[in-house]
C-alpha cells in the first residue's frame, strides 16, 4: 500500500515538473511553422560562442537564458577551406555565401571569386537589409555579408563596398574606416549623397524612424559592455528591426555579438559572461518581435568556438562560473545553431556552416543565380 502510494506520488511529481517546464520555457512556435516560407530572417551570430559560453551565461543568470526558447537545434562544422580552425572571415563568409573559403577571405570563395551574399540576394529580391555589430561594422563578420575582398584586414576597401549595395541600415563602430582614410576620401559624404542619415552616437538613433540609416557610433571598436557600451546592441538591433519591418517585402538582418570572441581570446570569464548576457538580452527582444510577427525566422549561431572553454565548476544558485581554457585562439569544435519560426525545423541535424546559407535561401524561397 505504502509502496504504491509512493509510486503514485513520484509519478505525479514527474507529470507536474513536465507541465511546469512546458508552460514556462516551452517553444511557442505556431503549429503551422513547418515548411512555411519566411518573410523576414534575423540571423544572430555570437562570434566565438560555443556551448560552454552559452552555459556560462545560463549559469551566471542562475539557470535560464532566452536562447532556450529556440527549440529547433543543430550543429555546424566550422572548418575553413584551408584550415581545421576557421577565422571569422572564412566563418562568416561560409554562412553569408555558401562557399568555404580560406582564412581571412571576405565574401569570396576559395579561388577568390566574389560570390553573392544572402544579404545581396535579399536586396535583389526587394527586401530591406541591415547589419548590426558590437565591433567595427567593417570587421570580419559583418563584412562577410556585404563586402568582397581577399582579406578581412582591408578595412577601408570593405568600407567602400558598403557604397556598392543598397543596404538600408547598418549600426556599429568603425567610423575611422569611412572618414579618416589613407586616400583622404570622406565616405560619410558619399553615404549622405546616397540618402543615408548619419548617426554618430547611440542617443541619435532615437530620432530616426524610417529611411536609410548609417550608425557609425564609435571611431573604431565599441567598448566592452562593462566599460560603457551599455545597451547599444539591443537598442541598435530593435531600431534596425523597427526601420526594416516597414518594408512590405520583408527584410534580412544580421546581428552580431562580436565581443564574445574577444573575451574568449582573452580567456576572461567575466568578460565572456557580460557579453553573452548582453547578446541574450538582444535575443529576448528579437524573439518578442518574431513571436508577434509570425513570419520571421530567427537563427542564433556562431562562426566558431573561441578559447577552448571548459566549465570546471559552477554554482547555479550563486550564478558562479569557474572556467578553464585550452587556447587563446579559436578551436575546431562544432557550434550550435538554434532556430525559431517558419522553416526552423530545417536547421536540425549536423551540417557544414555553408548549409546555413542554403537553409536561409530555402526559407526565403530564393533560387541560386548561376554564373
Ligand atoms: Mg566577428
Ligand atoms: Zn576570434
Amino acid at each position: 500500500m505504502i509502496f504504491s502510494f509512493l509510486f503514485l506520488l513520484s509519478f505525479l511529481i514527474v507529470i507536474n515538473c513536465n507541465s511546469q517546464s512546458d508552460n514556462s520555457e516551452g517553444n511557442s512556435n505556431p503549429d503551422n511553422y513547418r515548411d512555411k516560407k519566411a518573410k523576414n530572417i534575423i540571423l544572430m551570430i555570437g562570434d566565438g560562442m560555443g556551448v560552454s559560453h552559452i552555459y556560462a551565461g545560463i549559469t551566471a543568470n542562475k539557470g535560464h537564458l532566452n536562447i532556450e526558447k529556440l527549440m529547433d537545434i543543430g550543429f555546424s562544422k566550422t572548418h575553413s577551406a584551408d584550415n581545421y580552425i576557421t577565422d571569422s572571415g572564412a566563418g562568416g563568409t561560409a554562412i553569408a555565401i555558401g562557399y568555404k573559403t580560406f582564412n581571412a577571405g571576405i565574401g569570396v570563395d576559395a579561388d577568390t571569386i566574389p560570390r553573392e551574399t544572402i544579404l545581396e540576394y535579399a536586396e535583389e529580391n526587394g527586401k530591406a537589409t541591415g547589419l548590426v555589430a558590437t565591433s567595427a561594422i567593417t570587421h570580419a563578420t559583418p563584412a562577410s555579408f556585404i563586402a568582397h575582398q581577399p582579406s578581412r584586414y582591408l578595412y577601408e576597401e570593405i568600407a567602400g563596398d558598403f557604397l556598392k549595395t543598397d543596404i538600408e541600415v547598418f549600426i556599429g563602430g568603425g567610423l575611422n574606416h569611412f572618414n579618416k582614410r589613407k586616400d583622404d576620401v570622406d565616405l560619410t559624404v558619399a553615404l549622405k549623397d546616397k540618402g543615408y542619415q548619419l548617426v554618430y552616437e547611440l542617443e541619435g538613433l532615437k530620432k530616426i524612424n524610417s529611411g536609410k540609416l548609417a550608425g557609425l557610433l564609435y571611431e573604431d571598436a565599441p567598448p566592452k559592455y562593462s566599460e560603457g557600451r551599455g545597451d547599444m546592441l539591443p537598442v541598435a538591433s530593435m531600431k534596425a528591426i523597427e526601420i526594416l519591418s516597414k518594408d512590405k517585402d520583408g527584410f534580412f538582418l544580421m546581428i552580431e555579438g562580436s565581443q564574445i570572441d574577444w573575451a574568449g581570446h582573452a580567456n576572461d570569464t567575466k568578460y565572456i559572461v557580460d557579453e553573452m548576457l548582453d547578446f541574450d538580452r538582444t535575443i529576448g527582444k528579437v524573439l518578442e518581435f518574431a513571436e508577434k510577427d509570425g513570419n520571421t525566422l530567427v537563427i542564433v549561431t556562431a562562426d566558431h568556438e573561441t578559447g577552448g572553454m571548459g566549465l570546471n565548476n559552477g554554482d547555479l544558485e550563486k550564478g558562479e562560473v569557474i572556467a578553464k581554457y585550452t587556447s587563446g585562439n579559436h578551436t575546431g569544435v562544432m557550434v550550435p545553431v538554434f532556430a525559431y519560426g517558419p522553416g526552423s525545423d530545417n536547421f536540425r541535424g549536423i551540417y557544414e556552416n555553408t548549409g546555413i546559407f542554403y537553409k536561409m535561401m530555402e526559407a526565403f524561397g530564393f533560387s541560386i543565380n548561376e554564373n
